[in-house]
């Protein structure tokens, strides 16, 4: 039996333990909404590194047809199964899984650089038809570093790195909800030659890991046009998984210049207001009122690198 001063302290650390559950977990739960990442400092080819020698382009980039480009291996056949695959530049994984369909193995790396006018932008670059994934979602990535090795997509095609760059933050797995063209998407070579060195800095920026449609369901019209950034509900707290292929009919693009847009406005003004020589306080990003504590307790708490096997785990 306790006594009652024993059952006091009990109810006392119960209720202190109850108000932890309440505040404190939220910082031990997978922080997968934003991850603070310094800006890329230039971008190489994702085979050969820096330069892909030692490969070519078998399949380059055609907007309304081929959306990405199609890296092989000189040596011919199959001699490239297994060879390493780089990250682009520095930047955070923000998807890692096995979809299989028409494309296997896939990563996604954020990278945010400055681009020549000075303002803070990103760019989404993703690898195809991997036989391995070396990274995780949440992982922070620098240029040159392995992320995956070049596949066939399970036996389905000749093995080959399937790459891709995107404007439009929100496409993720679901490429049939967006224009197939230089509105969301950028040739990858182009704009790697574009942006092979680019300036040193110090600034870091919060990098949103979220912003795709959740596994099986369409983007809303409302997120599409929103800013890829904290999605503030309490319920987002949780990666969503982006979605391969929606199973509703897909309805036209809605104005994803004006996504665009907006994401790059949000950057910049972040950008600005940080300052570019410092590491700034993690700030609250731009979100209703109603929700801005969790976004602000996210802000606090996430370090973007605790997201390891989320969707490996959700997938079926
Ligand atoms: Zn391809």
């Amino acid at each position: 039996m306790l006594s009652h001063s024993h059952r006091t302290a009990l109810k006392a650390a119960l209720g202190a333990f109850a108000l932890l559950l309440l505040i404190g977990v939220p910082s031990l739960l997978p922080a997968a909404d934003t991850a603070r990442c310094l800006l890329a400092d230039g971008f190489d080819f994702p085979v050969g590194k820096p330069d892909a020698s030692g490969y070519y382009k078998f399949r380059g980039y055609t907007p309304n047809g081929h959306l990405g480009e199609d890296w092989n291996g000189r040596g011919g056949g199959d001699s490239d199964l297994g060879d390493p695959i780089y990250a682009t530049a520095r930047g955070v994984v923000v998807f890692s899984a096995d979809i299989r369909v028409g494309w296997g193995n896939c990563i996604i790396v954020r990278h945010a650089y400055r681009d020549g006018t000075g303002r803070i932008q990103m760019v989404d670059s993703l690898y195809g038809h991997l036989n391995e994934r070396k990274v995780s979602v949440g992982d922070i990535v620098e240029r040159g570093q392995l992320v995956g090795t070049m596949g066939n997509n399970h036996g389905m095609y000749a093995t080959h790195l399937h790459f891709e760059m995107r404007k439009n933050l929100h496409i993720g797995m679901n490429r049939t909800d967006f224009a197939r063209d230089n509105t969301n998407y950028y040739s990858p070579t182009a704009f790697i030659l574009e942006h092979r060195t680019l300036p040193a800095s110090f600034a870091k920026v919060d990098i949103p890991t979220g912003g795709f449609a959740p596994y099986g369901q369409k983007l809303a019209a409302s997120q599409k046009q929103a800013p890829v950034t904290i999605s503030a509900s309490p319920s987002s707290r949780t990666f969503r998984i982006p979605v391969y292929k929606s199973e509703a009919k897909p309805e036209p693009a809605t104005k994803p210049k004006d996504a665009v847009s907006r994401i790059r406005d949000e950057v910049q003004s972040k950008g600005k207001s940080k300052g570019i020589t410092q590491a700034p306080t993690p700030a609250a990003p731009v979100a209703p009122p109603k929700t801005s504590f969790w976004s602000r307790l996210k802000a606090r708490f996430s370090n973007g690198s605790v997201m390891q096997g989320t969707q490996e785990k959700k997938q079926p």
